[in-house]
């Protein structure tokens, strides 16, 4: 049916890290239609249900269109002089008395490019803290501790179009189906089309994506780094590894020396098949078959991964393994050959890690640990060299405790709902309830704006222009397609209202996002991630970086290899690594945090659906989707069910040592999940699942483990 607009606007989809790129329809000022945009590279056209239901989300009732104080216990409606009067006093009288390290900024993948630029100037910049993460804390720093330890700088070197090109596809702790819809919609796609490819998905639990699967490995709960030495080991003992790759490309490493190819083989021999059979629970023939599979010479492969890899204790190093698979047998850098990490949230990439809105980066994949960072960060930003500390600020777990023990003062929470999204949620309410704080959103309520001390109405999607970075370091151009509601604003003016008000004005002298982006883009020259021009993005469908000195609409494909890299001579060249070789790791195995004992004799995993994204906030307000799933439930195998006198429909509680929560019963088909897991969304924010998931984090990356806790289930 001919839609009747009077103009289609080029913009991205605001949930997953594919970054869809939308054609938004207007018509008299206001959303009629969104349809995909057919020359974008992501989606070449297609949306999944929640990209198709945007327009419902924007119009809800629940929107917020003026700025709300909190008197009396409540929140009312005030002017904008006066919310920013009350932050701006409130920012100043903590760090007057207390230190700039009494304030913190809590951010977001869906917040823009400039926005997240922004408030990473001002926080660390102007007011001289590193206090400033964001939830990709929650979701991809894993995978950036995978890339930068293996390859020395984050990020994946493919692109989408490897789906074309693979013919074998390694799917570990990803429900891709419903995670990344369009993209599964490419696997599917890829394999009508050429029925030999080969489906792996590796997953405790099985789910949508295993419908597609040629071979199904369902391992116990957190031994994945089992499963993943074990297929190095039969790589390497049945001849598939590439020696000369190796020899031309990588080092080898325990995590603490340098160490030898043979010292690496002798490590892997606590990793035969039987022995990781043992502790996976996966029978040893299919763990080598899955290995000839990975291995197979003249085959590509692509492996994918996300939460379930990355929400582990052992995240980083598990990244690792996955990297390894791929440089022993050098199945990288290749058309169809990568590893390739799927971002969850649209913007993880652009806005949070190549801005560096993180307490422990600067732009341009830089790190607060390094002198010369800071340096040359400073200089950009026309501020003192020591005004960087060089000390990392608080990791997100770490800054919600500190809003409890009355280390942070004050706290500017913005695009995200962490109230409702924390691991063990609970023990972080008294920081909630203490901090001064204050939560630009464009919805009331959620369960962070009820302890906020003021909401700032925030401009939503298509309301604003600005820039996404999503998952294959493609950056894309999002044009403002209609006015926000009431007074609703653009993030980024609030925080330039902010910085002003503050007394830093002249540190921040842009009107518009464009001159943002105009600063961030000398950030990012040198660094091997630069990136395109404004005029370029606007007019591209998305521009892959590195784009050299930020010429032209044509970016790089694929990374370290000529000639997509303009980095890269000929051939490959791992440039971002120690002595240009990515590194091999032996690491040592670690299980997870917790495991099942006979008080908690079942694990829990939680994830996503399809149907709605994180919490509820968007999808919540689409009524289509809250048709199609109304209330989140726990999944169990019909096995446990049975022998637990459980049936479908009736009503349990988790307990864990951390909490517990009433939720109704999904009885799974056989496998779903593997027995002794049980499967919850965690959608709703009453009753909380987080308040059960434990949060205990990866050593180096910091992310908590929410994929696996041990509880038990009682009969309400
Ligand atoms: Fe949006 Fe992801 Fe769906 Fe694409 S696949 S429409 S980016 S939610």
């Amino acid at each position: 049916k001919q839609i009747d607009v009077d103009q289609w606007v080029k913009s991205v989809c605001r949930y997953c890290g594919t970054g869809c790129g939308v054609l938004i329809g207007v018509k008299d000022g206001k959303v009629a239609a969104v349809k995909g945009d057919p020359d974008n590279e992501g989606n070449k056209g297609l949306l999944c249900a929640k990209g198709y239901y945007l327009p419902q989300v924007i119009t809800h009732s629940e929107r917020v269109t003026k700025p709300l104080i909190r008197k009396n216990g409540k929140l009312e409606p005030c002017t904008w002089d006066e919310a920013m009067e009350l932050v701006t006093a409130k920012f100043k009288e903590s760090i007057a008395n207390n230190g700039p390290d009494s304030v913190a900024f809590y951010g977001s993948g869906q917040q823009l490019a400039e926005e997240g630029y922004v408030a990473n100037k001002l926080f660390k910049g102007a007011i001289g803290t590193n206090n400033i993460d964001g939830n990709p804390r929650l979701c991809m720093a894993s995978a950036v501790g995978g890339f930068t330890t293996t390859f020395g700088a984050d990020e994946p070197m493919g692109c989408l179009e490897d789906f074309e090109h693979a013919n074998v596809f390694f799917i570990i702790g990803s429900n891709i189906a419903e995670a990344h819809p369009v993209l599964f919609g490419r696997l599917t796609d890829k394999k009508k089309k050429d029925p030999d490819t080969k489906i792996i998905i590796a997953d405790p639990r099985r789910h949508r994506s295993h419908e597609i699967a040629d071979i199904s490995l369902q391992f116990v709960p957190g031994t994945d780094m089992a499963l993943l030495h074990a297929m190095a080991y039969v790589i390497i003992e049945e001849g598939m590894a590439d020696e000369e790759f190796i020899a031309k490309h990588t080092s080898f490493s325990n995590g603490k020396e340098a160490i030898t190819f043979e010292a690496y083989k002798e490590f892997l021999k606590e990793f035969t098949p039987e022995k990781a059979e043992k502790v996976t629970g996966l029978p040893a023939a299919q763990i080598q078959e899955v290995a000839r599979l990975f291995g197979e010479k003249g085959k590509n492969t692509m492996s994918m991964w996300t939460m379930g890899i990355n929400q582990r204790v052992a995240g980083v190093w598990a990244n690792n393994l996955i990297h390894n698979l791929h440089l022993l047998t050098g199945k990288i850098c290749k058309p169809g050959s990568t590893p390739f990490s799927l971002t969850g949230q649209p913007s993880a990439c652009g806005s949070v890690r190549e801005t560096g809105a993180l307490s422990h980066l600067l732009p341009g994949h830089r790190v607060i640990a390094n002198e010369k960072h800071r340096k040359e960060v400073a200089e950009l930003w026309g501020v003192p060299a020591d005004r960087i500390s060089p000390q990392a600020g608080l990791h997100t777990m770490e800054l919600f405790k500190a809003c409890g023990d009355g280390r942070v003062k004050c706290l500017y929470v913005m695009c995200t709902n962490p109230a409702h999204s924390l691991p063990n949620v609970n023990a972080y309410q008294e920081g909630f309830e203490k901090v001064f704080l204050v939560v630009a959103e464009a919805f009331h309520p959620t369960a962070t704006t009820k302890y906020a001390d003021v909401v700032l109405p925030a401009a939503f999607w298509c309301e604003k222009e600005g820039v996404y970075g999503n998952t294959d370091r493609r950056t894309q151009h999002l044009a403002k397609a209609i006015n926000p509601p009431g007074e609703a604003k653009p993030d980024l003016d609030i925080l330039l209202d902010l910085a002003q008000r503050l007394g830093y004005g002249e540190l921040f002298p842009f009107k518009t996002p464009e001159d943002v982006w105009n600063e961030y883009l000398k950030c990012t020259t040198g660094t091997h991630m630069e990136l395109a021009t404004y005029p370029a993005l606007r007019e591209a469908h998305g521009i892959q970086w590195p784009v050299k000195d930020h010429q032209g609409n044509k970016g790089a494909v694929r990374r370290y290899v000529a000639p997509e890299d303009p980095y890269v001579k000929e051939g490959i060249d791992f440039y971002s690594a120690k002595d240009h070789k990515a590194v091999i790791f032996a690491r040592p195995y670690l299980g997870p945090a917790e495991v099942v004992d006979e008080e908690y004799p079942y694990y829990l995993t939680t994830g996503r659906i399809l149907e709605h994204w994180h919490t509820l906030t968007m999808t919540g307000k689409c009524p289509t989707l809250m048709r199609a799933v109304p209330k989140q439930y726990v999944e169990l195998n019909p096995q446990d069910a049975a022998e637990l006198g459980i049936k479908e429909g009736d009503t349990v509680r988790l307990v864990s040592r951390r909490g517990k929560v009433e939720i109704p019963v999904r009885v799974g088909k056989p496998g779903e999940p593997r027995p002794g897991l049980l499967f919850a969304l965690w959608f709703e924010p009453d009753p909380l699942v987080n308040a059960v998931t434990i949060d205990a984090v990866d050593a180096a990356s910091k992310e908590p483990e929410f994929k696996i806790c041990a509880v038990k289930i009682e009969k309400v």
